[in-house]
């Protein structure tokens, strides 16, 4: 069995947008106790590779495929050791996949958990535009709020296009939805003629 329910959502994700693809490098961010981790390793196969970070310790996966990094990912020294991670310190275009179900400790704030997941979201997608392939994907867990729409649009212009999805295994916690960018573009955007 998994470690969390939430490796379910995982795997509606990936049957809505097809994100794995067997052979993949995956980074995994808020990944403790690890039920993401246990559906990567099993979809990118033996040959893939996967990276989770989180705050918390993670317990060893039978995987061998699968890595961690207990870490903040706010501080510069936890990207840094992703970097040596992935053996990525030069240069970008090492992963296909970025996913994160980073979430804030709830306050109960509506205003403030919001900010904070969006701010969550954003150390997400910085990490995506550092380290994905053109091609890849990416995938950030955001409650619901004012600054949705905002960050949406920021991303837009990176891949070639961005949607929101809600499994259904998230129905029960109602304000949250996963932003989906498909095809990580670094190219610049053409002008109409
Ligand atoms: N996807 C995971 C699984 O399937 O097991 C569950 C993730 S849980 C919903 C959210 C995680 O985000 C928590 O373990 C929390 O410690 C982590 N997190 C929150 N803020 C973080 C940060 N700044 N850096 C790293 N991890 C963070």
């Amino acid at each position: 069995g998994y470690r969390a329910r939430s490796a379910y959502k995982l795997k509606q994700l990936d049957d809505t947008a097809n994100l794995f693809d067997d052979g993949d490098t995956v980074v995994d961010l808020g990944a403790a106790p690890g039920g993401w981790l246990q559906v990567a390793a099993e979809k990118v196969g033996p040959q893939g590779k996967v990276v989770g970070v989180d705050l918390q310790r993670i317990d060893d996966l039978e995987a061998h495929q699968v890595s961690t990094i207990p870490g903040d990912m706010t501080e510069e020294e936890t990207r840094d050791r992703l970097r040596r991670e992935l053996g990525a310190e030069g240069g970008q275009g090492v992963v296909d996949l970025v996913v994160s179900d980073m979430a804030p400790n709830m306050t109960g704030e509506y205003e403030l958990d919001h900010a904070r997941s969006v701010h969550l979201a954003r150390i997400a997608y910085e990490t995506a535009v550092e380290f994905l392939k053109p091609g890849g994907d990416f995938v950030a867990k955001v409650f619901q709020g004012r600054d949705l729409d905002d960050l949406e649009a920021d991303m837009e212009p990176s891949f070639q296009y961005v949607r929101r999805v809600s499994p259904d295994a998230s129905r029960d916690a109602s304000s949250e939805v996963y932003l989906i960018g498909k095809g990580y573009t670094d190219a610049p955007v053409a002008e109409g003629d």
